[in-house]
């Protein structure tokens, strides 16, 4: 249920109404605009009487909202939200890009492509240390000593830094990562979800392999209702009947998502296509639907990378995409 307050209420007795839906076990979520705020009530409502409500004077109007996630709903919150990692803004108008090799493999290796991605313009730098590999005999990532590289890159360049957590059992270790991402594969482990609700740090939430949006947004659901708001989304591509790309990549995600909720949304072209040649454009397009980010391999040596070489662009492809994205971006759709 949503309450819409009148503009001028009078505070005194919107405080009684929110003592009065504390009472009955509601959580009250407050959402102030510019002109109008929206109260969001969350968790039994069916003992709560819309009609009583609507009478109150300080009250415009109560709508009902049918779909099961609130706290990621637009109608709870109308406004885009802004994810801040490590100063650098999501969601807040200006496109931002998170680029970095696939793995870390070693010191050189990751702190030259973090200085050159960010002489191109990466606002983010990435790297995965815990590695969900299909083959148990696959490179399984640097791990630990993966997490002390990347903070190494960080504290050279400045970029604030993502990396994926695949278990809850490593999370004492990403103290001072900036933005914790979880895999496609992760995306219903719902224990892990939980617990990352319970911090204080922004989360990348990428699509399982074969997730609806709306199931992206319950697993969103599952760690903004434990606390901590600050998620942002990511479409990596979904599994569908098609083989000639690693998946296929649903830019449709990006207005479909822009209406069901205020979260920001960011394009992975990397591991959607599987392929750099593919990269390229479908970045660009993931741009001019109005994306509020990309995420895109790059290595050094794409050749001999130690896992995901034939989708990661080189820094001199990255860099000639960052400047064409700018291109565009005067004629990227907004919204709200
Ligand atoms: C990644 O970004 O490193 C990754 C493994 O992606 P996904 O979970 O989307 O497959
Ligand atoms: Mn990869």
């Amino acid at each position: 249920m949503i309450v819409i307050l009148k503009e001028n209420h009078d505070k005194e007795q919107f405080e009684n109404l929110k003592d009065w839906l504390k009472s009955m076990n509601i959580d009250v979520h407050v959402s102030l605009g510019q002109r109008q705020t929206v109260v969001g009530l969350i968790g039994d409502t069916t003992i709560i009487d819309a009609d009583l409500i609507r009478a109150l004077s300080i009250v415009e109007d109560v709508k009902l909202v049918q779909e099961p996630y609130k706290k990621a709903n637009r109608k709870f919150h109308p406004n885009n939200s802004v994810i801040d990692v490590g100063g650098v803004k999501i969601g807040g108008g200006q496109l931002q890009i998170i680029a970095g090799p696939c793995s870390i493999e070693s010191e050189e290796q990751l702190c030259s492509i973090a200085e050159s991605v960010k002489a191109a313009g990466a606002t983010i730098l990435r790297g995965g240390a815990f590695k969900p590999r299909t083959s148990p005999y696959a490179f399984q990532g640097l791990r630990a000593h993966g997490l002390d590289l990347l903070l190494k890159a960080k504290k050279l360049t400045g970029l604030p830094i993502v990396t994926e957590v695949m278990d809850l059992s490593q999370l004492n270790l990403f103290d001072d990562v900036d933005f914790i991402q979880v895999g496609a594969r992760n995306m219903q482990n719902f224990e892990l979800l939980k617990e990352l609700g319970r911090m204080d740090k922004p989360i990348l939430l990428k699509r399982g392999l074969s997730s609806t949006l709306q199931e992206l947004l319950m697993s969103a659901e599952y760690i903004m209702s434990e606390g901590n708001e600050k998620v942002v989304l990511c479409e990596r591509g979904i599994r569908t009947f098609e083989t000639a790309t690693r998946n296929t990549l649903d830019l449709s995600a990006i207005p479909l998502l822009k209406e069901l909720t205020h979260l920001p949304i960011i394009i992975d072209p990397s591991h959607a296509t599987g392929i750099a040649r593919l990269v390229r454009p479908m970045a660009i397009a993931a741009a001019a639907a109005g994306a509020d980010g990309l995420m895109i391999e790059v290595h050094n040596d794409p050749p001999h990378a130690l896992c995901d070489g034939v989708q990661s662009l080189t820094p001199e492809v990255f860099a000639e995409l960052v400047q064409q994205i700018n291109s565009i971006l005067p004629f990227a759709c907004k919204y709200n």
